[in-house]
């Protein structure tokens, strides 16, 4: 108790140098968080929300789930927490997750360190003192040595901006900012505008619920059903037996995920019967493993095709109707924007009390007092859904208003999309890390794979600069320009630079056209970062 009590004093003390604030307490700040403690440093998590869980606590829409399987998006770090926790679900329901994160939050003795409810809006670097320093919005100050970004990669909404929403007089909602208390559709006529993954997996729950539901739908995703289902005891305790061993085979997988079986084998290369099977195997084992069936249909598109058409076949098996089948069915190139997985999503559009528009030949024009005016019509709801993505890998970042040495300021350097030494360090900005930034394998993987090898990196670095005495790790100009554009020349040597997705930033109006995430997968890039640590911190000046 009265540690507890020095350390909230502490947290209110703004004249305190902190070794270390981490912004975040998702998945990736509350690792960090403890880790840092572990080498004693004195650390301060700052957390916008009143909780932990980061997407998990924001992100309580119908039907969220994950879709990496659950035995695998977890921690690996502690074989004690991975053994006691009990997965229920093969994709666990955003409250399991969230409730996850607060148990590791509490076995780990985690909140003590995090303040809550302080949204960061400004971080300043002062070159003389070489501290960090961060406003929150509330005018709070807080200094500090290093300074980690563990503020997510799908964290920063893409805000409604359509003509008249201040006229509609019905509900809204975002999926990326859901109640805490529920939003109850029984008997409500609502819409919702978007088909990714969020609303692939919310419309079908609506659905059911609702009286009407109407989907206005810009681009037709691809989805694999997900084939979510109860763990079984016996499947828990074969993983738990064999966990170390799992994780280190995701460690060394492409993706981050040991049971993603990638085929090694070029899809033009074997009979049209064999590929039938094996795309129907994978579609019948569930989940999005369905894209590694064969190991060029990221690269090729004659090899895209086979796989794309053979969705394209199961939705028209699917959907009853004709029209809105076609409607459904994609025509850019598969796994191309992120490949989404579902519960029933194409069944639900034989449902009567489900309607499909498409927003290309009758475009949304604006919100009005009943809810959505098209050039064609006014569609009158109870509830509007906005399903509409995120300002991904940068938004949070730049929204906080960062400025590093001699004034140099994120946002404008950054104008021309994301620069970044390993998606981990910034020129311009010393002492400064981001978790899971651009430039890393990060949103193409399983992200918790990808936030542990992070948090480690750091972990280590501010330990070399620790025990080495040094006061200041920053990123070459050099080495960031290099790592930028081997980012730019792999991406471009795959069919996910080809589409409007928000990997390029295409989804958001202005936002510069640049691949962010590593292509390249975990193994060379993790590979890359321990070389770069044994030599030193090869690419950066250390003072
Ligand atoms: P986040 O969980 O986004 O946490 C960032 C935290 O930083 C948030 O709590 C936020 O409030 C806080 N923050 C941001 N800016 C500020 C600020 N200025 N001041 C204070 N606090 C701030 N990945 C997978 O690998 N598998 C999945 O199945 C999967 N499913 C997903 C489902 C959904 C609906 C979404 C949106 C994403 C999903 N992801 C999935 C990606 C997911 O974001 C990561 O897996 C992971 O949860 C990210 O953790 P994080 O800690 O890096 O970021
Ligand atoms: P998203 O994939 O960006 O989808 C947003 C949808 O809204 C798209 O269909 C988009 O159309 C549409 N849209 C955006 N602005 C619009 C506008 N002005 N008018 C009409 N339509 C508009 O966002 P998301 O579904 O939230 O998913 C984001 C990412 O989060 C996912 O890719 C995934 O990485 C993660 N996620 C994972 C899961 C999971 O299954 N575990 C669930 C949810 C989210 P266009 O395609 O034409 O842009």
């Amino acid at each position: 108790m009265t540690s507890l009590k020095l350390e909230s004093d502490l947290i209110n003390n703004s004249t305190v140098v902190y070794d270390v604030i981490v912004v975040g307490a998702g998945f990736a700040g509350m690792y960090m968080l403890h880790e840092l403690r572990k080498t004693g440093l004195n650390v301060l998590v700052l957390e916008e929300a009143t909780g932990v869980g980061g997407t998990w606590y924001w992100n309580r829409y119908p039907g969220a789930r994950c879709d990496v399987e659950s035995m695998e998006y977890s921690y690996s770090f502690s074989e004690e927490l991975q053994q006691e926790w009990n997965w229920r679900h093969r994709f666990s329901t955003q409250p399991e997750i969230l409730e996850y994160a607060n148990h590791v939050a509490d076995r780990f003795d985690l909140r003590r360190y995090i303040k809550f409810q302080t949204r960061v809006s400004s971080v300043r670097y002062d070159q003389n003192k070489q501290q960090w320093l961060l406003k929150s919005s509330m005018k709070e100050e807080f200094q500090s040595r290093f300074c980690v970004m563990a503020t997510g990669t799908l964290s920063s909404v893409n805000e409604p901006k359509f003509n008249g929403i201040k006229d509609y007089q019905g509900d809204w909602y975002i999926t990326g900012r859901w109640p805490h208390s529920g939003v109850d559709f029984s008997g409500k006529t609502v819409g919702i505008i978007g088909t990714g993954s969020s609303a692939v997996q919310a419309i079908p729950v609506i659905a059911k619920e609702a009286k009407h539901l109407t989907v206005f739908q810009r681009t037709a995703n691809y989805s694999i059903p997900a084939k979510n289902r109860s763990l079984i005891n016996s499947e828990v305790e074969g993983v738990k037996s064999r966990y170390s061993e799992i994780r280190t085979e995701a460690r060394s997988n492409r993706a981050g995920i040991a049971f993603l079986k990638a085929g090694i084998d070029s899809a033009l290369s074997v009979s049209e019967t064999t590929r039938t099977q094996e795309y129907q195997r994978r579609w019948d084992e569930g989940g999005t493993g369905f894209t590694a069936a064969y190991s060029d249909i990221g690269t090729s598109d004659k090899a895209n095709f086979t796989a794309a058409e053979f969705v394209r076949n199961k939705i028209r098996e699917t959907v009853q109707n004709t029209e809105t089948a076609e409607l459904l069915a994609p025509t850019n190139t598969i796994g191309c924007k992120r490949l989404c997985a579902d519960t029933d999503y194409y069944e639900t559009y034989n449902r009567a009390n489900v309607t499909l528009l498409d927003v290309n030949s009758d475009p949304i024009q604006g919100l009005v007092e009943e809810g959505i005016q098209t050039e064609k019509n006014i569609y009158a709801f109870d509830i509007i859904v906005f399903a509409i993505g995120f300002d991904a890998m940068t938004g949070a970042l730049l929204s906080m208003n960062i400025t590093g040495k001699d004034g140099c300021n994120l946002k404008e350097i950054w104008s021309e999309g994301p620069k970044s030494y390993l998606g981990l360090s910034m020129f311009g900005f010393p002492n400064m890390f981001t978790i899971t930034g651009p430039g890393s394998p990060s949103v193409l993987s399983n992200m918790m794979t990808s936030i542990e090898q992070h948090v480690e990196w750091i972990r280590d670095c501010i330990n070399y600069m620790e025990l080495g005495g040094h006061s200041e790790i920053e990123a070459e100009l050099a080495a960031e320009e290099y790592w930028t554009n081997q980012v730019e020349e792999i991406a471009r040597n795959t069919l996910r630079y080809t589409c409007n997705s928000w990997y390029v930033g295409a989804n958001i109006p202005g936002k510069k056209r640049i691949f962010m995430p590593y292509a390249g997968g975990i193994p060379p890039y993790r590979e890359y970062c321990d070389e770069v640590a044994q030599n030193g911190y090869d690419g950066f000046k250390i003072s």
